[in-house]
């Protein structure tokens, strides 16, 4: 079953939505959750699972204001290698500055928190990434095309139009203790991505890309990106005990790009 938002996109960059897909973003408007049920996990690309587009009364209970997942300024937006952003220009309408980083103004005091709590740990967490323009991506990109070959790059670095930065909701996270780490693997083994991993979600990040998910999420690991998506729909993604916004919403995925 394709997946219920599928949509067809047209030479002016505008999308023509199935009719399924009408029917199941009039149920989300409605305030039903689109529940991905049965997601099954293919080899090097996820597919939808035959999931019902439509969720229980049980399932919307306890999240008190439900989001799109196509539109681009949406908190619950997913932007993967099947689902570029729209437009493909998208800039958020307003961004803040923490650090020196910005982010969609939405993140800003979620963001200011969890570095706060950081520091009163004694973890010396850094921003090495924020909101990125479509323009910087591309050249971020091509860079790492150059560097690494398109094959490499393309496991980490997603295309223009394609990456979660562009949203503004999506953060790399640096280290004090081992700047050299900055984006690399070895970013898991400092102490800054443990803690992390035991408190970014209080703050209402997830941690986006894993070893286990990456056939859902088309990426590598990478212990430095944090999506934020509110301590809501983390708590709700784990009572289903699922890690993607894929599986969540029932959105394809993979690392084939659209
Ligand atoms: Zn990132």
């Amino acid at each position: 079953m394709p997946s219920p938002f599928a949509a067809e996109r047209l030479p002016d960059g505008r999308r023509r939505y199935s009719r399924s897909a009408v029917v199941a973003r009039r149920r989300l408007l409605a305030g039903i959750v689109v529940a991905g049920a049965g997601a099954a996990v293919g080899v090097g690309r996820w597919r939808d699972g035959g999931g019902s587009a439509v969720a229980d009364a049980e399932e919307v209970a306890g999240t008190s204001a439900l989001h799109s997942t196509s539109e681009a300024a949406s908190p619950w937006v997913v932007v993967n290698k099947q689902h570029p952003i729209d437009p493909a220009d998208y800039a958020p309408a307003s961004l803040v500055t923490v650090g020196d980083k910005q982010v969609a103004g939405v993140v800003g005091p979620d963001l200011t928190a969890l570095l706060a709590a950081a520091t009163a740990d004694g973890v010396g967490l850094t921003l090495t990434s924020g909101y990125r323009s479509l323009d910087y991506q591309r050249t971020v990109h091509e860079q790492a095309v150059a560097r690494d070959g398109r094959a490499a790059a393309e496991r980490v670095s997603a295309r223009p139009g394609y990456s979660e930065h562009q949203t503004g909701l999506a953060v790399d996270f640096g280290s004090s203790a081992r700047p050299e780490c900055a984006v690399q693997d070895c970013y898991r083994l400092t102490p800054e991505a443990r803690w992390l991993a035991a408190h970014a979600g209080d703050f209402g990040f997830l941690l986006r890309y894993t070893e286990q998910n990456s056939a859902v999420t088309g990426y590598a690991p990478e212990s430095w990106h944090y999506r934020w998506v509110g301590r809501e729909l983390l708590e709700r993604m784990a009572e289903r005990g699922v890690t993607t916004l894929e599986e969540f919403f029932g959105v394809s995925g993979g690392a084939e790009y659209a």
